[in-house]
């Protein structure tokens, strides 16, 4: 009888111990041990942009069983959507999603890391980043604003905007006013364009009350969800935009701290989420773009005249010409960009530009 009942407490103990094994188990999942916020300057729900952010986090979460969680905040909350670099070396948010080329007025130098006029190509750029130097160069020029930043999805190449009017010469240009960001606003606005950078959540307006006559925002997978067709009849192919890489933010102090486990699991998460951008961009704006063709057959797609192209390249050269004589930095990454290009477009050009040229030509 004794030996049955200390069995029975043996058991039961046991029984005990597994349930408060199994709550404390389920509580470490519940709880994570690195709660984190993340300021992006897209607004809530933003398709494409938000849902790269998104994936992200959500990646984040599964991967580390939970022990680390991200709280994304729109611009609707944090109403600073220009305002990321800052809150994120400031540690007021642990990570950021935003577009480097943001950040021109405070370092030039940021302007590399999104895309150049007449830069590289999405290959082309991702292949500079991960294996030609790109990241390095980039993580020279965020140390000295606190944060690690890297590549946070890419929109492929941009059209080159929303136009009210035909641009047939260069004359069109002078006094137009456009919303355009990043070193392109910086050559049209030496070709006589006024030049104002507005964040996406006021463009249609703008564009709709005449505050502006033109603007380029990305291209279709994300235009057509604007409604730019609805007020502006001509859309222009790109020149500006070739490959705009978005970017992920991380206040170094706090990334330095995470164990290495969840540095890893981060870095792994934001590649992908970016990799997986650039495949949905490109999905999205196929698909909008034969939306175009079908349900708004009075858009008139256009290319920029020969002179007006010829123009912006002179600009585009000139300025960085000037730039690189005032700034080392500048100099450093233009050089390296420029001697990057010369070897990837070789290849670019015997193989995706060959096999397409052929194809297109039957
Ligand atoms: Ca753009």
């Amino acid at each position: 009888m004794k030996k049955s009942v200390f069995r029975m407490t043996v058991c039961l103990l046991a029984v005990f111990s597994l349930l408060m094994v199994g709550t404390f188990a389920s509580q470490a999942e519940a709880a994570p041990k690195y709660r984190w916020k993340l300021a992006m300057t897209w607004p809530t729900n933003f398709p494409i942009f938000g849902d790269a952010v998104v994936k992200m986090a959500d990646l984040v979460k599964e991967m580390s069983n939970g022990e680390m969680e991200i709280r994304i905040d729109s611009k609707n909350k944090h109403k600073a959507p220009f305002g990321i670099l800052d809150m994120v070396k400031e540690g007021q948010y642990e990570m950021g999603h935003s577009a480097s080329y943001y950040w021109k007025g405070k370092d030039r130098n940021t302007l590399f890391f999104t895309t150049m006029p007449f830069g590289m190509t999405a290959p082309e750029q991702y292949a500079w980043f991960y294996y030609g130097g790109g990241m390095e160069l980039m993580k020279e020029v965020y140390d000295k604003h606190g944060v690690y930043s890297y590549p946070g999805g890419n929109t492929g190449n941009q059209m080159g905007g929303w136009f009210q009017k035909e641009i047939k010469s260069l004359d069109d240009l002078k006094g137009l006013k456009m919303r355009i960001p990043g070193f392109a606003g910086e050559i049209l606005s030496k070709l006589g364009v006024v030049v104002t950078n507005i964040p996406a959540g006021e463009l249609y307006t703008a564009l709709d009350r005449g505050t502006i006559d033109a603007l380029e925002w990305v291209g279709p997978s994300l235009d057509l969800n604007m409604g730019f067709q609805k007020i502006a009849p001509f859309y222009y192919t790109g020149w500006h935009e070739p490959a705009t890489e978005l970017q992920f933010m991380v206040n170094s102090k706090k990334f330095d701290a995470l164990p290495k486990h969840l540095q890893k699991i981060l870095e792994v998460s934001m590649e992908f989420a970016a990799y997986d951008m650039y495949a949905r961009s490109y999905h999205e704006s196929a698909v909008n773009l034969d939306k175009i063709a079908t349900e708004y057959p009075n858009i008139k797609i256009k290319t920029f005249p020969k002179d007006v192209i010829a123009a912006m390249k002179v600009e585009n050269k000139k300025l960085l010409k000037e730039t690189s004589a005032k700034d080392p930095m500048f100099k450093k990454i233009y050089d390296a960009q420029t001697a990057y290009m010369k070897i990837v477009r070789r290849w670019t050009e015997i193989s995706d530009y060959a096999y397409l040229k052929d194809n297109l030509d039957e």
